[in-house]
């Protein structure tokens, strides 16, 4: 009798297609499609060089309609949710800096002008943004405050009808490459956003180098060095630090599919190689401790991915609480993290360079682990809701 039998796929073993409805399941299959053919051949070089090719990677997301995709009107293509998550997770099996320019664009700064903009912002942004023509970024975090944004010392202060906006963001996806930046600052009053056409005088963005992560993905510092704007500027919806942290709340719940996609791309790379590779004259897949590991990291895949589905259905129905979206962001980016590291020993030597895509997705998640929410802000914010008791400070 033989011992051998057809592979199936970690996901199709929990069986979550029969969760995800055909519409969904069907614009996720045409992201995997763009990203098997428009990026896996490219991204193992473009994370080599520390370059991504942000201006007609935006059109080509744009023309494939998931640039705001869940959002309604103005040239989005209002899908589900989930099918957003969803089209996260295959963005993020390419390359989390991917995933993080599309993040960026639709979940920050286009649903920033969508939820807290006025019309005259909408129609002028949104458009153009849905269609991959303009580049967005979203600027919250300064040098001295990334955790606790309500400290920031960016500045808007009224000149006669004007305001005039002074102070640095730091860390900024998309920041070099953007056409608008939605920057966060402290007025007299309450913290404001304000929609800045990056032509504006007296703005810059300088472009981090040397990261060891997220390098398939543009990283800027904001210089805005009295940067003038008409009163027509200011998000008149958003008022306190409710309006950037409801935009990280979208961007969170993308991250809770999109952290998948990398762990999933890990594991079914790791799994392929392991039936592959011979040691002491059979399969590395046939030893019992790889058969542990690929066991253990194919449950936590799945339970992630159980996760991610419950917390989509939850939006969908309008009923998702931030902390809820925590729960999600906490345990797939550190379970994710978790899989390409152990993916990485699977490997051995192969798995430290690109050839292999397993080291650069767990170099990726170093990142992912900490924006939109470090880890530990995640685990505050459900301490906070089982206890009742809030230990930030
Ligand atoms: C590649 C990349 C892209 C990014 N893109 C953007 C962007 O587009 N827009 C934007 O605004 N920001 C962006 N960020 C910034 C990101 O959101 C911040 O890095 C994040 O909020 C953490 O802030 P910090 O790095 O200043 O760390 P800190 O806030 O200094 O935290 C340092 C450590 O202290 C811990 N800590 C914080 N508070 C507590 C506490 N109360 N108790 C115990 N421990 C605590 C943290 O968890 C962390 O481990 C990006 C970051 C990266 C790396």
């Amino acid at each position: 009798m033989s011992r051998s039998s057809a592979p199936v796929s970690p996901l199709r073993l929990f069986g979550t297609d029969a969760l995800i409805g055909e519409e969904d399941r069907a614009l996720r299959d045409a992201v995997r499609q763009f990203v098997e053919e428009k990026i896996r051949p490219e991204v193992g070089d473009w994370y080599e060089q520390g370059s991504l090719p942000a201006r007609d990677m935006a059109k080509e997301l744009g023309a494939l309609g998931v640039l705001g995709m869940h959002l309604e009107g103005y040239g989005c293509a209002g899908t589900s949710a989930t099918a957003y998550g969803l089209a996260c997770m295959e963005l993020e099996a390419g390359d989390s800096g991917l995933r993080s320019l599309v993040s960026v664009q639709g979940s920050l700064a286009m649903f920033a002008i969508w939820k807290h903009g006025s019309e005259e912002q909408k129609q002028e942004w949104l458009p153009r943004m849905a269609a991959g023509d303009a580049i967005g970024c979203f600027g919250l975090t300064e040098p001295d405050f990334g955790s606790n944004p309500a400290g920031m010392r960016t500045r808007a202060r009224r000149d006669g009808d004007d305001w005039v906006l002074t102070g640095n963001k730091m860390w900024i996806t998309n920041g070099s490459v953007a056409d608008v930046a939605v920057v966060w600052a402290q007025t007299d009053e309450r913290i404001r956003g304000f929609v800045v056409p990056t032509d504006t005088p007296g703005f810059s963005a300088p472009e981090i180098k040397r990261k060891l992560s997220l390098r398939a993905s543009v990283t800027s510092e904001l210089v805005l060095d009295d940067v003038r704007l008409p009163s027509s500027a200011v998000l008149p919806e958003a008022a306190g630090l409710s309006g950037p942290l409801s935009c990280l709340n979208e961007a969170r719940f993308g991250i809770v599919f999109g952290a998948l996609g990398a762990a999933r791309d890990c594991l079914e790379t790791t799994i392929a190689y392991a039936r592959e590779r011979d040691i002491f004259d059979r399969p590395l897949a046939s030893y019992q401790l790889t058969q542990a590991k690929l066991a253990d990291m194919t449950l936590e895949l799945g339970k992630g991915m159980l996760l991610a589905l419950h917390l989509g259905r939850l939006k969908d129905a309008e009923q998702l609480a931030p902390g809820q979206v925590s729960l999600g962001k906490l345990n797939n980016v550190r379970e994710a993290i978790a899989i390409a590291r152990e993916c990485r020993t699977i490997l051995g030597a192969a798995g430290i360079t690109t050839e292999f895509p397993v080291m650069r997705h767990a170099n990726n998640l170093e990142s992912v682990l900490t924006y939109e929410g470090t880890s530990e802000v995640h685990q505050l914010v459900i301490g906070k809701a089982v206890t009742g008791e809030a230990a930030f400070r």
